[in-house]
């Protein structure tokens, strides 16, 4: 009987592009891994960066892998030691597949755990049509949730662990960036009770769409001036809390000069290089709280996202941005380079 193959998009040689592959090796698993039949995979900047290799993907990525990381998908076969799953549970990934041997693991932070294996990134992911993972990373997904929102739970994990960070119940909020992540964090901090949230973005699409998050104010920092427009519809006092997921320098400064005194900035989008700001004007003698946000927590975060999806307030299909075929990746890739508004898909099952 000839080896079983599958198609999958795989990051082939040290340098940039991805290729398409027909005749990828059905994966095998260990005793504590799980295999299971990819229904849905979101694309990622991180996936983009993958493709044109930059100094991130360098660091990172020994090819040959296959990429991708954010699934949803149905289990076919567990390892013998796995007692977590069982075949024909419907799961989504964390990607961050902690040592759980660590001193940050001991203390309760597998999601920054310095020895981990990313999902997609240092070890084979999901862009293909089966995908393996060590099970205790797998995130069973209830029946209302379908396969499509699965896919978009670890993203979505990021934005909502920002806004759990910033605990913004009845507080003005503004969401610089309105991406897949921003838009998704704009439902969640509606969901969190947020006052207000004022958002904003280059994009006229994407602020559109902001609008049906739930954003009661928008703005194309284009052509308006962002902390100005905030101030004023603050009574001059500025966020209570700011979340960046631009990672754009210049974006950045402005959003930190959005939040009052004594407010909080969020940093979720991750700039390229170093960013000058002026500490002493802008965050000192402001006492404004700076925190990052790597990834959700394990598994707290899942578990609010989850509830954040059944809640009626919200609403996951505006965020989707297009489905596409295993074999049209690079058209997905495209329409996000494009600025196109949403998360793009790929759903194996589709043929081009
Ligand atoms: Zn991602
Ligand atoms: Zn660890």
């Amino acid at each position: 009987m000839a080896e079983k193959k599958m198609r999958g998009i795989v990051k082939a040689q040290a340098g940039p592009g991805l290729e398409f592959r027909a005749d990828l090796p059905y994966p095998t698993i260990k005793d504590d891994e799980a295999l299971f039949k990819v229904k849905a995979a979101a694309v990622c900047g991180t996936d983009i960066h993958i493709d044109e290799w930059n100094e991130w993907a360098r660091a990172r990525i020994k090819p040959p892998v296959i990429i991708g990381h954010e699934v949803a998908g149905e289990v076919v076969e567990v390892g013998s030691r796995v007692t977590n799953l069982k075949v024909g549970d419907r799961i989504a990934v964390e990607t961050h597949v902690a040592c759980y041997n660590c001193q940050l693991c001991d203390m309760g932070m597998p999601h920054i755990c310095p020895h981990q294996d990313i999902y997609g990134v240092t070890i084979q992911g999901a862009f293909a049509e089966y995908s393996k993972v060590r099970a205790d990373v797998c995130v069973k997904l209830p029946d209302d949730i379908p396969d499509e929102m699965g896919a978009m739970l670890e993203p979505m994990g990021a934005g909502v662990h920002g806004v759990e960070l910033g605990q913004v119940k009845d507080k003005t909020v503004f969401i610089n960036g309105c991406g897949p992540i921003g838009l998704m964090a704009i439902g969640a901090c509606i969901v969190h009770g947020a006052k207000r949230v004022i958002a904003s973005d280059i994009f006229e699409e994407k602020l559109d769409i902001a609008k049906q998050m739930g954003a009661e104010i928008t703005l194309n920092a284009k052509n308006q001036d962002v902390v100005a427009r905030v101030k004023a519809e603050t009574g001059g006092l500025g966020a209570d809390v700011a979340i960046d997921f631009t990672g754009a320098g210049r974006a950045i400064v402005s959003a930190l000069r959005t939040v009052r005194k004594g407010g909080m900035l969020v940093l979720v989008g991750l700039p390229d290089g170093e960013i000058p700001i002026n500490l002493t004007e802008d965050l000192i003698y402001k006492e404004i709280t700076v925190t990052g946000v790597a990834g959700r927590l394990m598994y707290e975060t899942w578990e609010d996202c989850i509830r954040i999806l059944q809640d009626p307030r919200f609403s996951m299909d505006p965020v989707i941005g297009g489905r596409y075929a295993l074999e049209d990746f690079e058209a997905a890739f495209a329409a996000i380079r494009g600025g196109a508004p949403g998360k793009m898909l790929l759903i194996p099952e589709m043929t081009p």
